[in-house]
């Protein structure tokens, strides 16, 4: 008999991973070339070749006991101060190795930030529509996910509701810029405004507000402008990375936890983050994949690729009458669904071989995600299956 609690995780258990599945099956029926799986957002571009080369280089150069031994919890000290000094170069901190836990990818570091942080009960805030694994990561802790309603014009934060909502019981604050599911970027104008409510807020309250800044499409943005370094904004921090988007990684599950060096109880904080890594079960994250970082940490893949997916398939949906935010980064489409039961709108999309991912799954109703981390020609010969589903709605 499974316990209450994970009861409730696995009745809510991710739609996304469940229509992955079913595409694998229809796909099996229908042939791949014939269905149309906007569903999960696993990369289709491949790492760049000096991650496989770094890999391998590590792999006959490093004595085993070096390579495949456990390292410190939060991570080789050597890997932990490259990534200090990458950032420091790139946005002028005086970081060191200490502001950095290396981590199983973006989820183990949210979750590890929370372990650390949360009592239950404690309120972490975050804006919808969001990345619907949230719910467990601050779940996992008992602690409460309070809902700022989406803005669905721009998908920016509603800042009044924003500030509303920040009470005495509020731990913490997740942003996730550009977005999974909308791609909307915070511009630093917006950061500056959540700072500036988080600020006079802590005042008010007494107690610190921890800002946690998922971070996994970072270097994902298609337009001429630079992703704003959050900490600048607010000291109390912490940045969730991955390597999963940004170097088509995910499998492999590498990331970090960034704890700025002006966040309230720094050091216990960082041994918090490094014991919670141990005893969450991680351990430590992959240490062949820790050692590559250093080597590869500048590169990213080619996105000159997801740009034209984007610009083909945003142009594409408004051209057949869909209504959309454009998005400036990540890889997703978030466009309105044509009837507001969101559900019954993607399992109807089926019927023409589209998987698409309801919106209420990101607390956003009324909208459906598409991925379009495909091959090009997934959206080119979509374009029937989505005219089609416009049509059957425009007739009804
Ligand atoms: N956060 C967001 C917004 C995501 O979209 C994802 C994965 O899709 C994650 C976190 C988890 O990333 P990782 O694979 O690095 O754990």
């Amino acid at each position: 008999m499974i316990a209450d609690k994970m009861k409730s995780f696995v009745a809510g258990s991710s739609v996304i991973r469940a229509m992955f599945e079913e595409g694998k099956k229809m796909a099996a029926v229908y042939g791949k070339e014939n269905v149309y799986d906007f569903s999960l957002g696993n990369p289709s571009l491949e790492a760049p070749s000096s991650v496989k080369e770094a890999a391998i280089s590590i792999l006959q150069n490093t004595a085993p006991n070096d390579l495949h031994g456990y390292p410190n919890n939060a991570g080789f000290e050597d890997v932990r101060e490259a990534l200090a000094q990458q950032t420091n170069r790139l946005h002028h901190t005086n970081y060191t190795k200490d502001n950095f836990v290396m981590t199983v990818g973006a989820a183990a570091a949210m979750n590890i930030i929370f372990k650390s942080i949360l009592n239950p009960g404690d309120e972490v805030i975050v804006f919808a529509p969001y990345f619907s694994e949230y719910k467990a990561y601050v779940g996992n802790y008992d602690g409460v996910l309070v809902e700022v309603q989406p803005d669905i014009t721009t998908f920016q934060p509603n800042m009044e509701e924003f500030e509303q909502k920040v009470t005495a019981k509020t731990k913490a604050v997740i942003i996730n810029t550009p977005n999974n599911p909308t791609g909307v970027i915070y511009s630093a104008d917006t950061l500056t405004k959540i700072g500036a409510i988080l600020t006079k807020k802590q005042e008010e309250i007494g107690h610190p507000i921890y800002l946690v800044s998922d971070e996994p499409y970072r270097e994902l943005f298609y337009g001429d402008f630079d992703i704003p370094f959050v900490p600048d904004f607010f000291p109390n921090t912490f940045i969730a990375y991955s390597y999963s988007k940004s170097l088509s990684l995910p499998g492999e599950r590498i990331g970090h936890v960034t704890v700025h060096s002006e966040a309230d109880g720094f050091d216990d904080i960082v041994s918090a983050l490094t014991v919670a890594n141990r005893i969450s079960g991680f351990v430590n994250a992959p240490t062949l994949w820790q050692k590559v970082i250093p080597f590869v940490m500048d590169e990213k893949v080619n996105i000159d690729v997801y740009r034209k997916n984007r610009d083909d398939l945003y142009n594409m949906m408004i051209e057949l009458g869909y209504t959309c935010v454009k998005p400036d980064g990540a890889f997703y489409l978030f466009p309105q669904s044509l009837i507001p039961d969101d559900k019954a709108f993607c399992e109807a999309a089926k019927e023409f071989r589209l998987l698409l991912v309801p919106g209420s799954s990101f607390g956003c109703p009324g909208h459906f995600r598409m991925a379009y981390c495909v091959e090009n020609a997934t959206i080119q010969n979509a374009r029937e299956s989505l005219r089609l589903l416009k049509e059957k709605y425009t007739k009804e």
